[in-house]
């Protein structure tokens, strides 16, 4: 449910609440999509990233619909999103400060790059 107080609070009319309330439930089908996927490989990581970038995206246009500024400090994606291996408390004491957030290498949503790497044994 959007938050009726903040509405009035922004002064947000009747239909742009209806465009919030919209990208509320794209933001939850696109998260419940990862959640039903299987474990991410390497032939399958750019449905993940593609979906990670449309709900980074959304959170870009509800600032822009709430009437904030857009800015990715206020973010708090990382962590949250399935299969991501980031740590949600690093990075929730971040949101508001900065837009730095820390990545686990191992994530393959946010470093596809080395998350799929053998790691060496030892
Ligand atoms: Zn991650």
């Amino acid at each position: 449910m959007v938050n009726l107080n903040l509405l009035d609070e922004q002064k947000v009319n009747y239909r742009t609440a209806l465009q919030i309330t919209k990208l509320h439930y794209q933001q939850s089908e696109l998260m419940l999509a990862l959640h039903y996927a299987e474990t991410p490989t390497p032939s399958t990581i750019g449905y993940f990233t593609s979906t990670y970038a449309k709900l980074v995206q959304i959170e870009f246009d509800l600032q822009k619909l709430w009437k904030f500024t857009e800015d990715s400090k206020f973010h708090r994606l990382v962590g949250y999103i399935p299969h991501c291996l980031c740590s949600a408390m690093d990075n929730d004491e971040r949101v508001g400060y900065t837009d730095t957030r820390i990545y686990n290498e191992r994530c393959p949503i946010h470093c596809p790059e080395t998350a799929f790497v053998e790691q060496e044994s030892k």
